[in-house]
């Protein structure tokens, strides 16, 4: 039964071999999986949400892109790294400028610009995080606009791999001829439908407003963390719970999630 309820929650619409990955977990978060429909799904996002980017990894995925785009386009690193920036402001990620302008083959854009044999001495491991997932009630799979190699690793590497259930990496959010990441509406959309759970029931964590501005349009619920993505903002421009009617809830770390979660209309409704 345990089993049968697992293969109901895959997402099978985005399913592919290298689309979603199950993690191999045992134990929680498998038999809240079998929960049913009314089931709170967490959908957490996974740089600057659970781990930092910022410091290290974010940096080193820069600089694997520009070299990526002045070799493959034969531009000197400053207007490769001109153009990564252009691509990522025009369109929200430099990939899909790349296959829009250059046909580039997104697999091999995406190896070749996470190169991290490292990956788990520079993860920032937060101790607190287990634990909070662990407390948080509910499905909890990992949503990224990130690798599915990478977002593996760092989940390895963060050791929440127990307490998450399945990862939607950018792979698994190719549909219609091209690759949909968050924000995009329809992909959240198809993402719920095949959760077989109702929007309400859905909430995404996430460091990123517009991502959650997506989220809120479609009828997910949403939390914003603050805690590094935010840090090096000005006060005034930092989003609050509330702004805009796109955040629910408001947290520093995912750390704190379990604890605002039972308070909050996230658990409510
Ligand atoms: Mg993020």
């Amino acid at each position: 039964m345990r089993c049968e309820a697992l293969r109901a929650a895959r997402p099978k619409a985005l399913c592919g071999p290298l689309r979603v990955a199950r993690c191999a977990a045992r134990g929680g978060a498998r038999c809240e999986a079998a929960s049913g429909p009314m089931t709170r799904v967490w959908l957490l996002d996974l740089d600057n949400t659970l781990h930092d980017a910022l410091s290290v990894v974010f940096p080193r995925i820069n600089a694997a892109m520009t070299e990526y785009l002045a070799r493959e386009l034969e531009l000197e690193l400053e207007a490769a790294n001109a153009l990564r920036m252009q691509y990522w402001r025009r369109y929200g990620a430099t990939l899909l400028g790349m296959i829009r302008h250059h046909g580039t083959d997104p697999h091999h854009f995406l190896r070749e610009t996470h190169p991290f044999p490292d990956l788990r001495t520079i993860v920032r491991r937060d101790a607190r995080l287990v634990q909070a997932l662990r407390r948080l009630p509910g499905r909890r799979i990992v949503v990224t606009n990130a690798p599915l190699h990478y977002a593996s690793q760092v989940v390895r590497a963060l050791g929440i791999h127990s307490q998450i259930e399945s990862i939607v990496s950018i792979e698994a959010m190719s549909f219609a001829g091209r690759l949909q990441p968050k924000p995009s509406r329809p992909m959240l959309r198809r993402l719920v439908a095949s959760l077989r759970v109702p929007a309400s029931r859905c909430v995404l964590v996430e460091d990123s407003v517009v991502n959650l501005a997506g989220a809120r349009h479609v009828g997910l619920r949403t939390v914003l963390v603050t805690g590094i993505s935010h840090r090096s903002h000005h006060p005034s421009r930092r989003a609050r719970a509330g702004s805009s009617r796109r955040i629910d809830v408001q947290v520093q770390s995912v750390a704190h999630l379990p604890r605002k979660a039972l308070r909050s209309a996230t658990t409510t409704r």
